[in-house]
């Protein structure tokens, strides 16, 4: 069987539980804790490439390394820390009727593999001129859809499996295409036969739906805060810029649109324009 571009063996099997229960099994850690409390709650998500979900007192003021973090009316927040994040983030906390208290986050390093891939077409490694104009707009294309800063607060809910197969490539991994270096995996691969459907893997709503030269056709949603979803490679698109989706909802079906090597969904997570690992915030594989 061929395999995406973007993507590497790993033997581990989706297993495809119904969506309900994976919907359960996907909540985030939410608890509600008292300002100065809030790091003790915070288990999930302090590593390289984690996204933080959390819930303090209404009306408390948040900032993440000096950038102000919206707090929802339920007091739901999210924050990203990077792929190469250093080993600590700063997170000012400003209760209702109080002083701002900075709390120190121990961000967990992590080690990233190297992955190999040979037998690209040469024109997608090293895209000639024209390509090149038309990868700097998109670029800049989907670098808006990722910077919207909505008030939606759907990504406390957390998230279900966009689609099922059999995990094919992960996030952070350092890439190597045809011999040359290029950036690492931003995402998390999953390999399944083309026309298999895909689902929003939360709440959201569709901020572009559009083919690209790398990623193919491609879908973004916006969950709130920041936080938003990348279905990549498609082989049909079935929702439009501006719709609202529900978690569970088809929005398309997987395929080998872009710069791939076989059919699979590039499944991406991020916060604004930091890319996250999506693996650890959806269901367990083997649940
Ligand atoms: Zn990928």
């Amino acid at each position: 069987m061929r395999i995406g571009a973007d993507s590497q063996r790993t033997g581990r099997g989706l297993a495809a539980p119904p969506l309900a229960r994976r919907r359960l099994l996907a909540l985030p850690l939410l608890a509600v804790l008292p300002a100065e409390g809030l790091t003790q709650g915070l288990t999930q998500g302090l590593t390289q490439g984690g996204l933080v979900i959390g819930r303090v007192a209404p009306g408390t003021r948040l900032a993440l390394d000096g950038r102000a973090l919206r707090v929802g009316p339920g007091g739901e927040y999210a924050f990203g820390l990077g792929r190469d994040h250093g080993p600590e983030a700063v997170l000012t906390v400003t209760p209702p009727s109080g002083r701002p208290e900075a709390q120190r986050l121990e961000v967990a390093k992590r080690d990233w593999p190297v992955q190999s891939i040979t037998g690209l077409p040469p024109k997608q490694v090293t895209p000639d001129a024209t390509a090149l104009r038309r990868i700097k707009l998109e670029r800049e294309r989907l670098a808006t859809a990722r910077a919207t800063d909505s008030a939606l607060t759907d990504f406390a809910a957390g998230f279900v499996l966009p689609t099922h197969g059999r995990v094919s490539g992960v996030f952070g991994s350092q890439r190597i295409l045809n011999g040359e270096p290029r950036q690492p995996h931003y995402g998390f691969d999953i390999a399944a036969p083309a026309g298999t459907p895909i689902v929003a893997a939360c709440d959201g709503t569709v901020t572009l739906a559009a083919e690209f030269f790398f990623f193919g056709r491609l879908i973004v949603l916006d969950h709130g805060h920041g936080v938003n979803t990348l279905y990549a490679h498609c082989s049909a698109i079935g929702v439009r810029e501006g719709q609202r989706v529900e978690a569970g909802q088809h929005i398309g079906a997987v395929g080998a649109t872009g710069r791939v090597t076989g059919p699979h969904l590039h499944f991406g997570l991020s916060w604004f324009a930091t890319w996250l690992d999506a693996q650890p915030v959806l269901p367990s594989v083997t649940g």
